[in-house]
């Protein structure tokens, strides 16, 4: 049962007590996007109300109050992840910004034709199309580590992928479309035992797991704010101090330069060097709330929590005839993909609409692995630790009731 009361959290919730079509909303769209607690959105208002100025530049008090909030942002980060540094936490727009700065700043100095680059069959669009461009403007190989029919990565076949020509890794630590956990302990000691830097996409991770750094050691990790309660156009670029520092920097502007002439520009170390501009000051401070919300529930217990809520659904929506769950790793995160015999997935989309409840359906950016399944969509719920046992009740019985009329058809 829940370690903490689900309908006091629910509270922190204000969007979780509107209505959709007369009924109350149930958000089961979390792996899309999750939704923000009081204590987040009051930041960001105190943010405008008593801090807001540019950072980093000027002599006056907001200007300071400013800098001090987004720097105990950063630090609020280092901590969540347990990185050595705030100066390895680099402020971007999101996970996919993270992985296309790795890209083309990294992956466009240091790599040549020849050179192989590993991604999982199960990873978003984001961790595929920004190494497919690399690839082609240098002569680069991406190759694909394959999954067994339960949606789980195949971890021999990727060693035999691994060779002196692999330069990168980069893969996901929890499946959008799937809910996969991939073993990412085994999958970064094995690159690098073959010279190869490893990104880990924890998009889909950070909120449902404990995520340690310094103890899984990749040299790159990268997570998006909207998808861990915090705002949109928040997200985090981790990297080693060291190969930060080693990597020029892909856009010049403002705040990354140490001294700028005509001639010559030197840069900042990192993160500066990363954050040209002025970046997203007040929604990085809403990040850094969003964090404090979630260590104050506590990701153990988070992670504990969801993981008896997905057993549950799990087992309900298997007693639903004619629907085909895909993805069934034992080792799962919150993301639950079916389809439903007789109906499209739009169609399964807009009746649990109608019932308020939320759910995607489409290729969920991820179209490699659905076709791996045969498919072009499902229909994903995905869990948050507001959702309950009842939030699945009213998804299951919605698809009773479609199921048991498909059949009278
Ligand atoms: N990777 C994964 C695994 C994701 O689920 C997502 C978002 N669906 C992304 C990357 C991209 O995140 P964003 O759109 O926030 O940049």
């Amino acid at each position: 049962s829940p370690p903490f009361d689900v309908n006091l959290i629910k509270q922190d919730f204000p969007i979780l007590q509107e209505r959709v079509n007369g009924r109350p909303l149930i958000w089961l769209d979390n792996a899309a996007t999750t939704q923000k607690p009081k204590p987040v959105i009051a930041r960001i208002s105190y943010f405008y109300e008593h801090e807001n100025s540019n950072i980093h530049r000027a002599a006056h008090e907001l200007a300071a109050r400013a800098t001090d909030a987004y720097e105990e942002a950063r630090e609020k980060v280092r901590q969540f992840l347990n990185a050595g540094s705030t100066n390895e936490i680099v402020f971007v727009r999101g996970a996919t910004e993270a992985i296309n700065l790795v890209a083309k700043s990294w992956g466009e100095q240091n790599l040549q034709a020849g050179d192989e680059i590993i991604v999982s069959h199960l990873e978003h669009h984001a961790n595929i199309v920004p190494w497919q461009q690399l690839a082609a403007k240098k002569g680069v190989k991406l190759r694909v580590i394959p999954v067994d029919d339960d949606g789980q990565i195949l971890l021999d076949e990727y060693t035999n992928l691994l060779n002196h020509r692999t330069r990168l890794v980069s893969f996901t630590q929890v499946s959008n479309a799937l809910g996969t956990v991939t073993p990412a302990r085994q999958i970064i000691e094995r690159a690098h035992q073959a010279g190869a830097r490893v990104l880990v996409d924890g998009a889909q991770s950070v909120s449902h797991m404990r995520v340690d750094l310094r103890s899984l050691n990749p040299d790159w990790f990268v997570f998006s704010g909207h998808k861990i309660f915090g705002p949109t156009g928040i997200g985090v670029l981790y990297g080693k101090e060291d190969l930060l520092n080693e990597t020029q920097p892909w856009q010049g502007g403002g705040n990354m330069i140490k001294d700028v002439t005509f001639e010559h520009t030197q840069y900042h170390n990192a993160p500066s060097r990363f954050e040209a501009g002025t970046g997203n000051i007040a929604d990085a401070v809403g990040l850094g709330a969003a964090l404090d919300y979630v260590s104050k529930l506590g990701i153990d217990l988070i992670n504990q929590y969801e993981h008896y809520l997905l057993v549950y659904a799990t087992r309900l929506l298997k007693e639903v005839p004619g629907l085909r769950l895909v993805g069934t790793a034992p080792d799962k995160a919150s993301v639950l993909s079916f389809t439903l015999n007789g109906y499209s997935n739009d169609e399964v989309g807009q009746a649990l609409n109608q019932e308020g409840i939320a759910v995607r359906t489409g290729h969920h950016c991820a179209q490699p692995i659905l076709r791996r399944f045969g498919l072009e969509s499902t229909v994903r719920p995905s869990l948050a630790f507001y959702n309950t046992c009842s939030d699945v009740d009213a998804l299951v019985s919605t698809l009773h009731r479609l199921s048991g009329n498909r059949q009278k058809k």
